[in-house]
């Protein structure tokens, strides 16, 4: 269930595995350049088969209203996964290269696990409540709310934390009663097409229910944003895709959910140890060699320890070896492909160009032939007008930006087209939640604090996205609502 034993994946349509229309494409470890086999490449008649039967399976059958099966399911399709724990673990790394320590938590068993808080909040929700007696219009009328899922959900994902993403939004769409085709992207085929294997092995998921469909044309994705079949997209990745995503689904009114780009603020007011916070912000950038669309990848200092704060970044950060994601103290594995890398590349030679400097790292690593490598990299130099500060750039790269005080921090944090996350340190948490309420993102970290959890919401503010994921905000985006007025006679 791990690495698949022939080298091929296939896709998951109707309750079958069946081969791609488009033949096969390559699956890469990013670690070794290695190609470790094939998945089904799908085209769109293949995309058009797994919306008819995700369709189907939720008009015609009870899934959408049995929630105790439901729950039943979702609790197989967790117990299942927790099974074969081992062999996904082995995919993951070798597949993302997630580092082997991160596997534990949010690249793999975490999210796995999380499946049971979208089993719960169904078992325990309040799916229909009465309004209070009322006569309007002078007709006396009972008043129900309805809770209903949407419908057929189209699920695109990235490759970062592929099991993350992809089980935040299969877990509570499944759980909500909708039914899912999910698209994983080009570069991690394998993790969800275990994940379609293992549901249909292992689970009493009827077939249609959930589909898995990779391919490696981006436009076979883009086909559940147009269909008409399909009423509620949610998508993860960059903000460019999402814009075409809304574009897309305009055509239909479809439900459109968005987790996209981020480039956030690690702010370290005046009063704050700031060896310690330059030393937790650079750590933090180089786990998972930064492709987390919630890092923090602007450390915003007070100007008079301007430099004081780049040395203790750099310590930290030159100290952090890119290297073999299967060995236990690895933090920063390699970035998924060469395209990456290269894109990465780019913005390190930009930042010369803009005038910064490089306080450690700066490009590729010597000691290692093969593999999407690139080492830890402070950036120092520059101001937040600069593209490497205001642009995502998706690697291990940090960039020291100097503050002038509260407001000045507030200002650039906020200064920036996207809204997804932030830290604040300060020696006091009241000062700190007072700045962290002013900054414009979805989740901030206070002092250390941890915003990451099953039951709690995740999502952006502005070009970082639309809706929540995750909590029960994230079951409800997967819910329509209806109000049913009777007349009390
Ligand atoms: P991407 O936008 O290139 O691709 C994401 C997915 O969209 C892939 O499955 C891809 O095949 C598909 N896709 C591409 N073009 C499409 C189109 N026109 N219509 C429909 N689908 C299309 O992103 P990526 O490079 O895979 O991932 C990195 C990005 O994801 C970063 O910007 C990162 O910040 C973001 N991300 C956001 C979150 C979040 O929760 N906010 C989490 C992880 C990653």
């Amino acid at each position: 269930m791990g690495l698949p034993a022939d080298g091929t994946s296939e896709l998951l349509i109707d309750g079958k595995l069946v081969p791609g229309s488009a033949g096969t494409f390559p699956t890469v470890n990013p670690a070794t350049e290695e190609v470790l086999g094939v998945a089904a490449d799908a085209d769109a008649a293949d995309m058009g088969g797994a919306i008819e039967a995700a369709r189907r399976a939720f008009d015609d059958t009870s899934w959408s209203t049995d929630h105790a099966f439901r729950v039943r399911c979702i609790r197989q399709l967790r117990d299942a996964l927790r099974e074969h724990i081992e062999e996904l673990r082995e995919l993951t790394i070798a597949e993302v290269g997630a580092p082997l320590m991160l596997t534990a938590g949010a690249q793999l068993e975490g999210p796995v696990d999380d499946l049971a808080f979208s089993a719960d909040t169904a078992e325990n929700f309040a799916w229909n409540h009465d309004l209070a007696d009322a006569a309007p219009q002078g007709i006396p009328t009972r008043r129900t709310v309805a809770r209903e899922a949407v419908g057929v959900v189209g699920a695109i994902t990235p490759w970062n934390f592929p099991h993350q993403i992809n089980f935040a939004k299969l877990g509570p769409a499944l759980a909500a009663g909708n039914t899912v085709v999910l698209k994983p992207a080009p570069d991690t085929p394998w993790c969800a097409a275990a994940v379609g294997r293992i549901a249909l092995e292992h689970t009493d998921i009827p077939p249609g229910v959930l589909n898995i469909v990779t391919s490696s044309d981006h436009g076979v994705g883009a086909l559940l944003a147009q269909d008409p079949r399909v009423d509620m997209v949610s998508f993860t990745g960059s903000t460019a895709t999402g814009r075409a995503v809304m574009i897309d689904g305009a055509a239909t009114i479809k439900k459109v959910f968005l987790e996209l780009g981020g480039k956030s603020a690690f702010l370290v007011l005046d009063d704050a140890d700031l060896g310690m916070a330059a030393s937790i912000s650079a750590f933090t950038a180089a786990m998972h060699a930064g492709q987390g669309c919630a890092i923090t990848t602007r450390l915003v200092v007070p100007r008079a320890r301007y430099d004081e704060a780049v040395e203790a970044a750099a310590a930290t950060m030159g100290g952090i070896r890119a290297g073999d994601p299967t060995h236990k103290r690895t933090v920063c594995g390699p970035v998924i492909s060469a395209r990456q890398r290269d894109r990465i590349q780019g913005y390190l030679d930009l930042a010369l160009d803009e005038g910064g400097r490089f306080a450690c790292g700066g490009g590729r690593p010597a000691d290692r032939e093969a593999g999407f490598f690139i080492e830890p990299t402070v950036i120092a130099g520059l101001t937040n007008e600069s593209r490497v500060a205001r642009e995502e750039i998706f690697g291990p790269v940090l960039v020291v930006l100097a503050h002038d005080g509260d407001d000045d921090a507030v200002r650039i944090a906020n200064d920036s087209p996207y809204g997804l996350s932030g830290t604040v340190y300060s020696g006091s948490d009241d000062r700190a939640q007072t700045v962290a309420r002013r900054l414009r993102t979805g989740t901030v970290n206070v002092n250390g604090g941890v915003w990451y959890s099953a039951d709690a919401p995740f999502g952006g503010y502005k070009q970082s996205g639309v809706g929540r994921e995750m909590g029960v905000a994230g079951f409800e985006e997967y819910l329509e609502t209806k109000l049913i007025a009777t007349a009390i006679n």
